[in-house]
């Protein structure tokens, strides 16, 4: 039940139903996925076409202003008057009439100046006195032409008053429309991405992939299958047709998906749930089409759909079903799925974090009948991963990757490349060569909780508030039999939050918790409230995160694990989404919720008058310590054990081996816990 026992208190939560949900908030960034980069396969085509049509409309236009320039120098435009004069002073040659206007060639004269080398033309508008104007003409002798149409000249304007914006138009458009399909053109709209994010080569195997050994384990046998697929059907055996992938954000389900493809050496098709889903009816299903349609052509291989969910959810009204693109979508993948032949080599694989959401139809034998379970990992797990992602990373010898494994239960892969890569930016920062401890500490931390807000300045008053409050929650579980160590307390606020936290270290990976050491912590972790009650008589905003752990805890306790003395052992609440944010419905009427929260209430009223009663049984070492924090604003489990020992008349407790590296670590290299929210809603 508890696969991530972080630190609790300030640290994080406990339980594996009601915990994880900040941890996993800002988690989802890390695994971007695929889809990614393929997109714009064509992109720098589809520029070059672009940038060829402005420069060509560029240069036409530039060519009609030259054009339009070079008759302007010889021909002039006159009035109708001056056209009348010229003509009876006998000046003029011919004269062209067009539709709109009269061209007019003038009669050669010898040359005075220079300018009158270049032969002049003039035109002007047309009067609505034509037939006078014949006459006139023919009796001054001037030789008269109707206009016969330049044909190539008509062909050029109507190319560029009409066939040209037209085209220009479905350019416009079709980009659009590439920009909102993200494929094909206008004419294209379903046309598959899918072929853009091919890869021959995934290049990543199961080495690469820590811990998740269970994983590995089931994905070895479809590795096999692709890899020889003779061997199995010859005996009649049929490669499963799809796996599903399921865990929570950042575990490493495309990873190993990517894994599958590279150890099998086949080509990896990936795309996203949410890909086909679009604007238009009918485009999704042409998708499943086409993507199918193309993995045939390229089997084996290897066809990977992330959030299946965002098209597998269930038809059913009750997870928000029935929209009618989304079911053909899912009419489609079913039909391809029943449709292709394994023998070919084609596997599906897809990732998913609710799998309950999803429909049935899409679990059933010959689908996605195989599930994958990608969970946290567990301490291995973790040291693993922290050791393929420092592979390449150049650590010096304080390094000790089982301390940091134990320091970030509940944090999933993605995290924990994530702190790697921190802990080397952090490295380079301090100019070192070489990570060290303390660099992958303060990276846990700033994972976890953020950034140290050293700017930002407190008031005395309050700075002795949150000081209290937790060391309230150290002492409390100091003073507890059932609780983990407090490595570390601090009231060096964070950017995500917290105004200060306490963090404990497990002495050893739980995957189980007791009744006691579920009450202890429920009294920990209302141990910060009792503090400020108890010394400044007044409470304030600070213990809101407290507050709603504590009120997890309790309410699990009743309706799941079966812990309270009023309801036994029934099960009144069932986790809905387990993989993602661990919501639980309640199964139950109305009047026992009623009486639940009841329960729940009377649970944390008892812890907190228990907290309060043990802080004020220990009074002077609060104080103390407060006072000791105040002054030194981060304090680590170890000072604070040897203040609390020497004010209890406690003797030193020998050194455990294990525990020897953790204790030795210098202040500035304590470890983190999961954010602290504490005073986290003084914050808004
Ligand atoms: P998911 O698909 O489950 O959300 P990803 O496969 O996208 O998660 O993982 C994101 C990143 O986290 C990976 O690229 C990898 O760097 C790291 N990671 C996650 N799990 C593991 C693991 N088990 N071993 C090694 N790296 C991991
Ligand atoms: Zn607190």
């Amino acid at each position: 039940m508890s696969e991530n026992n972080l630190n609790q208190y300030d640290g994080g939560p406990m339980n594996g139903s009601s915990g994880n949900n900040r941890n996993n908030n800002n988690r989802n960034n890390g695994s971007g996925g695929p889809g990614g980069p393929g997109g714009n396969g064509d992109g720098p085509k589809r520029q070059n076409l672009l940038m060829l049509l402005i420069a060509s409309l560029v240069t036409l236009l530039m060519m009609s202003w030259v054009m339009s320039k070079m008759t302007g120098a010889t021909d002039l435009e006159i009035s109708y008057n001056e056209f009348i004069e010229k003509l009876e002073a006998g000046e003029i040659e011919s004269v062209q009439i067009t539709d709109d206007r009269i061209n007019i060639y003038p009669k050669k004269t010898t040359p005075k100046t220079p300018q009158d080398m270049i032969p002049r033309t003039y035109y002007t508008g047309r009067a609505e006195d034509d037939s006078t104007l014949t006459r006139r003409l023919l009796e001054n002798d001037v030789e008269v032409a109707k206009e016969i149409p330049d044909n190539s000249g008509m062909l050029f304007s109507i190319l560029l008053t009409y066939v040209l914006p037209l085209v220009l138009v479905w350019v416009l458009l079709s980009f659009l429309f590439r920009r909102m399909s993200g494929g094909g053109g206008p004419m294209g709209v379903g046309k598959s991405n899918a072929k853009v994010y091919v890869q021959k080569e995934t290049g990543i195997t199961f080495k690469d992939v820590a811990g998740e050994d269970e994983a590995k384990e089931s994905l070895q046998e479809v590795v096999d299958f692709l890899h020889n697929p003779g061997k199995y059907s010859k005996i009649g055996a049929k490669l499963p047709k799809g796996a599903l992938l399921v865990g929570p954000p950042g575990t490493g389900k495309t990873l190993l998906a990517k894994a599958v493809a590279g150890e099998a050496g086949v080509p990896f098709f990936s795309l996203a749930g949410s890909d086909f889903i679009e604007l238009y009816v009918g485009v999704g299903a042409s998708r499943v089409r086409d993507l199918f349609k193309e993995a045939t052509k390229n089997a084996p291989c290897i066809i990977f759909i992330d959030e299946i969910d965002a098209i597998g959810r269930s038809r059913d009204s009750k997870y928000g079903g029935g929209n009618e693109e989304r079911e053909q979508t899912l009419n489609q993948l079913l039909s391809e799925m029943d449709g292709f032949d394994t023998s070919k080599g084609i596997l599906i694989l897809g990732a998913t974090n609710r799998p309950e959401i999803l429909d049935k139809a899409l679990l059933r034998p010959g689908r996605f009948d195989r599930r994958i379970i990608v969970d946290k990992p567990d301490l291995k797990g973790r040291v693993a991963i922290l050791k393929v992602h420092s592979k390449d990373v150049l650590m010096d010898d304080s390094v000790d990757l089982d301390a940091i494994a134990l320091a970030t239960s509940g944090a999933v892969g993605s995290d924990l490349a994530n702190m790697i890569n921190e802990a080397a930016i952090n490295a380079v920062k301090h100019g070192r060569e070489y990570v060290c401890q303390k660099d992958l500490f303060e990276a846990v931390e700033l994972v976890l909780v953020g950034k140290e807000k050293k700017d930002r300045i407190m008031s005395k008053e309050e700075r002795r508030i949150v000081s209290y409050h937790e060391v309230g929650h150290a002492l409390v579980s100091a003073l507890q039999k059932n609780s983990e160590p407090v490595q570390k307390i601090t009231i060096v606020p964070r950017t995500m939050g917290a105004l200060g936290y306490v963090m404990h270290v497990p002495e050893e990976e739980k995957f189980l918790n007791t009744q006691a050491e579920l009450h202890d912590m429920l009294v920990g972790l209302v141990g910060g409230r009792a503090a400020e009650e108890l010394v400044f008589d007044t409470v304030t905003t600070g213990a809101a995160n407290d507050i709603e752990k504590a009120t997890n805890i309790a309410r699990s306790m009743v309706t799941q694990y079966g812990m309270s003395r009023k309801f036994g052992l029934v099960g009144l609440e069932t986790v809905e989404s387990r993989y993602l944010d661990g919501r639980t419905v309640m199964n139950c009427s109305d009047v026992t919720a009623a009486e639940v929260d009841k329960e729940v209430m009377d649970i944390l009223k008892e812890a907190y008058e228990e907290a309060k009663k043990l802080l004020s049984e220990n009074r002077e070492i609060l104080d103390k310590i407060a006072a000791y924090l105040i002054e030194k604003e981060t304090i680590t489990g170890k000072e604070f054990m040897e203040i609390f020992r020497k004010e209890k008349g406690l003797p030193e407790p020998e050194e455990k081996e294990d525990n020897e590296g953790r204790e030795e670590i210098p202040k500035e290299q304590e470890d983190a816990a999961e954010a602290a929210l504490d005073n986290g809603a003084a914050e808004q």
